[in-house]
């Protein structure tokens, strides 16, 4: 009653796309459960694809996909102050270090164990977020050398992260970028892997693809720009959220829909019910803004307050051809004649990522 439909061909496709417009390694983000699509089957279809990588904010999400029998390099960038590192390296996840307490909670984890632990440093050339500063780096890195030399650790690459795709702030970035590789060189270190793109650069600047992107957005066929849409950049969006009509009901012009009535029908209509609500995520200031879903091939608008579980749709003109179960499609590819989800993120002021992040755990998410 409440799907999302995930096309794993969609995102084989899309890291395909990527593949072929950067030739270098691709890491495919699949933090927040897969962007909303389901970590593990993002993963695997990435993978499949010849993705090289996958990644994930923080250490448990990149546990649990190795539990998953995700085999293939992870990399993950985010961590709490007490992180316990030896489960990571034990299962020899690749840790984002941003700052020098990190670097030896890790070096000791792996000490330990007598492993050594893969490391990705993260620097910050601008984004002034997660990530080495500048004026860390050359201690950071004499450490990182001193480490590596001692077996702890070993620094496959080295990675930011962009403000701005686009501009004037993201060539600034580029510059330090570069001035972090060169300091990483000057220690002795020379890193396999080189990333700044996110999705964004990587579809547009391809001067800022190093030898390896790192793209999240993308590889779920969404646009990360307001003025390009899917179709123009050659991706295919891969969740299609779905339901059903389960009820269905003739009301007299001047019918009160939902709670506050703020919408009242203007002539005698037909009212549907779909089960799926801000629970579900579907925003609930959606209410009045004109948003629509697509049944039997019509666009049908979203009418009354959303609820927690349900909301309601005016059916009138398309009554006398539908039935209960009829489907109901609130969002997905518009090359199929589904509601883009930009119309959402639009109407929310927000962008497609919270809407897809954001679809809740009742949703039965179905590879397809
Ligand atoms: N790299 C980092 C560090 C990120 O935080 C993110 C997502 O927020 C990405 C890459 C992927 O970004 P996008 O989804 O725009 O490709």
């Amino acid at each position: 009653m409440r799907v999302a439909e995930i096309s794993l061909p969609a995102i084989r496709h899309n890291v395909a796309r990527i593949r072929e417009l950067t030739g270098g390694a691709v890491i495919v983000v699949v933090k927040a459960d897969g962007y909303g699509h389901g970590a593990r089957a993002a993963a695997a279809a990435a993978l499949e694809a010849g993705a090289t990588m996958v990644a994930t904010a923080d250490l448990e999400e990149a546990l649990a996909l190795r539990e998953a029998g995700i085999g293939a390099p992870i990399l993950c960038w985010l961590h709490g102050v007490r992180v316990d590192f030896s489960e990571a390296v034990a299962a020899g996840i690749e840790i984002g270090i941003s700052h020098a307490q990190q670097l030896e909670h890790l070096a000791a984890a792996a000490t330990r164990l007598g492993r050594t632990a893969v490391v990705q440093l993260k620097v910050d050339t601008g984004l002034s977020r997660n990530g080495a500063a500048p004026e860390e780096w050359a201690p950071l890195f004499a450490r990182a050398a001193e480490l590596e030399a001692a077996g702890a650790i070993r620094v496959r690459g080295v990675f930011s992260h962009l403000a701005n795709a686009g501009d004037a702030h993201d060539r600034a970035q580029a510059a330090r970028f570069d001035e972090a590789i060169a300091a990483l060189r000057a220690v002795g270190i020379e890193p396999e892997l080189i990333h700044l793109a996110a999705s964004a650069a990587t579809l547009t600047l391809p001067h800022l693809h190093y030898n390896a992107v790192r793209v999240g957005v993308a590889a779920y066929g969404l646009s990360p720009f307001a003025d390009k849409t899917s179709a123009q950049l050659g991706l295919v969006p891969a969740m299609t959220l779905r339901s059903e009509i389960v009820a269905l009901r003739a009301v007299p012009a001047g019918t009160g829909v939902s709670y506050g009535y703020n919408h009242v029908c203007e002539t005698a209509t037909t009212l549907a019910l779909v089960p799926m609500g801000y629970a579900d995520g579907m925003p609930r200031a959606l209410n009045g803004a004109g948003a629509w879903v697509t049944i039997a091939g019509e666009h049908r608008p979203i009418v009354g307050r959303i609820g927690m579980d349900q909301f309601i749709v005016d059916v009138g003109p398309i009554a006398g051809r539908i039935d209960l179960g009829e489907p109901v499609v609130l969002f997905g590819d518009p090359e199929r004649g589904h509601p883009p989800v930009e119309i959402w993120a639009g109407l929310m002021r927000t962008i497609n990522y919270e809407i897809i992040v954001g679809i809740g755990p009742r949703v039965r998410r179905i590879p397809v």
